[in-house]
């Protein structure tokens, strides 16, 4: 699998309709080697990760995206998180009382979540009631609710590869259209196309294939490969803002009982402690004085 890890972006000449195409394979590995979810629920973050890092090329910011899905099934909670240059994590949150039966893992009623946070600028958030586990149709509601772009997913995922293909009708800009000789037939004769594609198709040609195998009497243009892997963001300082929030005296709390404070991070394992001084110095007023408390 040549394109394994990566996005690829294409165009079709004559038409105001672009692609893209995500194959998820070491990264997603890597994400679900660190957890130990039921099948289905790697099947259904796989996909939300396909999701997020297809999504994130179609916004054209630098920062992170975000997909949540919050569901009241025996999955409360998928993350999918990507940075603008190709960094995912994922996590699942399950509720062990509830047991997991094909096609109702998320429940009913849920909703997901997609959050945009740009390097600069305000923070984006866009809802949408969730369609039982078909994370692609939630989407594809998504786009027709916020940007107006008709736009048409595909996901998969099985045995430790995720994949996707997402197609977009671009805005016709006016002027420019009538100097084109533009082929209006295109959206509806791409996506009925597209939508003859397999699962396995999916995940297991390679793109070139794939563009052959669903558009060969098109013009397909493809664009350099982007690179994508796992790569968590956590670090002690960004803990230590958590510790800030919980406050001085909860932290001495569990200081004074079990020495340290551990915290794992739920998105790669990583451990992290606090001891005493690392506390003193997030809380250097409220330490002292609790020294000269102690003295008396
Ligand atoms: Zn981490």
């Amino acid at each position: 699998m040549a394109t394994a890890d990566s996005l690829q972006r294409f165009t079709f000449d004559k038409s105001h309709v672009r692609g893209e195409l995500v194959c998820l394979k070491k990264t997603l590995g890597d994400i679900l080697e660190r957890q130990s979810y039921p099948e289905p629920v790697n099947a259904l973050l796989g996909q939300l990760l396909a999701a997020a890092a297809l999504l994130s090329a179609t916004v054209k910011i630098s920062g992170l995206l975000t997909l949540q899905v919050q569901g009241n099934g025996p999955v409360q909670l998928l993350q999918a998180e990507t940075t603008h240059d190709g960094k995912l994590r994922g996590i699942a949150r399950i509720d062990s009382e509830k047991t997991l039966t094909q096609g109702n893992i998320l429940g009913e009623d849920g909703r997901l979540i997609i959050t945009i946070d740009p390097d600069e600028g305000r923070r984006y958030q866009g809802i949408v009631a969730l369609e039982g586990d078909n994370l692609a149709t939630s989407l594809e509601g998504y786009f027709r609710q916020s940007e107006q772009l008709a736009t048409r997913l595909w996901l998969s995922c099985e045995q430790g590869v995720a994949a996707g293909l997402l197609l977009q009708e671009l805005p016709k800009l006016g002027e420019l259209q009538e100097e084109m000789e533009v082929d209006e037939d295109a959206w509806t004769r791409l996506t009925h196309l597209a939508s003859t594609v397999r699962d396995d198709e999916l995940l297991h040609l390679d793109n070139e294939q794939l563009l052959h195998r669903l558009y060969h009497e098109e013009v397909v243009r493809t664009y350099d490969l982007e690179p994508l892997k796992f790569s968590c963001s956590c670090s002690k300082e960004r803990l230590a803002v958590a510790m800030e929030q919980m406050g001085y005296e909860e932290c001495q709390e569990i200081l004074d009982e079990q020495k340290k404070i551990r915290a794992d991070c739920q998105f790669c394992g990583q451990h992290y402690s606090f001891d005493q001084s690392d506390i003193n110095g997030l809380f250097p007023l409220q330490s002292a004085k609790n020294q000269v408390n102690k003295l008396h």
